[in-house]
Parts: structure tokens; sequence; C-alpha cells
């Protein structure tokens, strides 16, 4: 429990900070959701964050985020959990049992499973696409010139309102180009939801129009291996 008073000041600075960048860049302060990456963080962290007030958590993997949140989640109901990892279609079930925001629909195939299992079990989590921006070869996500198609298809096929765009920049290269460029899109395709920006380009995401950011290390400290 040592982190406890470090996770509660951390996550009040990065509000603080979060909400003098949206109003420098004219937003309403509360208008972007600090997001807690809490892949690989021990038990201990995410009850402090609990503790601090922190409802609303991201995670990159199916199982591990069942084993945080599956129990945490019947005491606190008020949690909005997210995917923010890929998902194979084989844990469509699961994912549409647990999160409320699934951030990285990227594939028709994967969009059919989560179609069935939306019906099945009457459950609608909120659906974003990841945007490849940098069409980065390893990386998951849309291809930029495939987005107009893949979000037609999204809507004609499968019924699916798309209600944001999410990226990862490439390592390498300034993270604002990518996420202006998702902006672009956004704007373009009438999405209201950009999903940009983690611990170390925060900053840059709320300026060019992020609606929620994703902070692991930043709020939580260094990750177990
Ligand atoms: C791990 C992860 C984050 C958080 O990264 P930090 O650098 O720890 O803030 C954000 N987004 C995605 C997709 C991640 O996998």
């Amino acid at each position: 429990m040592t982190d406890a008073p470090d996770i509660a000041t951390r996550r009040d600075m990065l509000l603080t900070d979060i909400g003098k960048l949206a109003a420098e860049a004219g937003r309403p302060s509360d208008s972007i959701k600090l997001v807690a990456v809490s892949k690989r963080q021990s038990e201990e962290r995410l009850d402090a964050a609990l503790a601090a007030g922190q409802r609303v958590f991201g995670e990159n993997r199916v199982q591990e985020a069942m084993a945080h949140w599956g129990e945490r989640r019947k005491v606190w109901s008020d949690l909005e959990l997210r995917l923010i990892g890929p998902l194979q279609s084989n844990k469509a079930a699961d994912a549409v049992a647990l999160f409320d925001v699934i951030e990285t629909l990227d594939r028709p195939k994967l969009a059919d499973a989560l179609r069935r299992e939306m019906d099945r079990q009457g459950r609608r989590p909120r659906l974003y696409v990841q945007v490849n921006t940098g069409a980065e070869t390893q990386k998951a996500g849309v291809l930029v010139s495939e987005l107009p198609a893949f979000l037609t298809r999204m809507r004609d096929e499968f019924g699916f309102e798309i209600s944001g765009l999410m990226c990862i920049p490439p390592v390498e290269q300034p993270p604002g180009l990518h996420f202006a460029l998702l902006a672009r899109l956004a704007a373009d395709n009438g999405i209201g939801h950009l999903s940009m920006g983690m611990s170390a380009d925060y900053p840059v995401a709320v300026a060019l129009g992020a609606t929620s950011v994703r902070i692991g290390t930043g709020l939580f400290g260094d990750r177990e291996v």
C-alpha cells in the first residue's frame, strides 16, 4: 500500500494538468477523460486508484482484465472499462461481457464476432476503430486510406455506430502529426471521440483534440515485468 499516496497525488496532478491544457485549447476542462491503464499493475495499485476516485480503466488483454476487474466490478458499479489492446475474434464473448468501450475494432471478422456476441448477450459496448496512422506492418489498426470504406461497412453490414477513433503513433516519429491526422479523420467522418495520448505525449494529444488519454506509468509507476 506504500504506493497509495503517490497514486492519489499523481492523479490529482494529471487531472489538474489535463484541465489546464484543455482550457488552453479552448475546451471545457472536464471534456477529457483520464483512462488509467492498469495492465501489469499490482492489486494494491488498482485499489489505490479506486480509493483515489479513479473509475475509468484501460487494459490491453482480455484475460488480465478479467482477473483485475471481474470481481471489483461487482463492488464498484460505476466502473468504465476500456479495451485498448488487440482483440482476437475468439475472445469476443469475454470482451463484450466485460468492457464498456472496445477501442480496437479493426477488421470485419472481429466486427462479425462482436455483432453476434452483442446480440446474444444484449450488451452494447461502445466501439472505437483503431487507425494505423503510421502504416506500420507490425501494428494493428485500419490503414488511413481504407478507413472510409471500413466505416461504411461497419455501419451498413454490421449496424455499428462507431463512436471514436484510436491511434498509437510510431515510437520514432513526432506524435503530433499522427494526432492531428486522427482528429481530421474523425471530423471528416463525423466521429466525436478521440482516444490518443499516453504518459509521454498526452499534452500534445489534448492540444490536438483528444477526448480521452490513456495513462499507465504516469499514474501508477513502472509496470511489473
Ligand atoms: C500500455 C498502453 C498505454 C499506457 O502507456 P504509458 O506509457 O504507460 O502511459 C496506452 N495505450 C496503450 C494502447 C497501451 O497498450
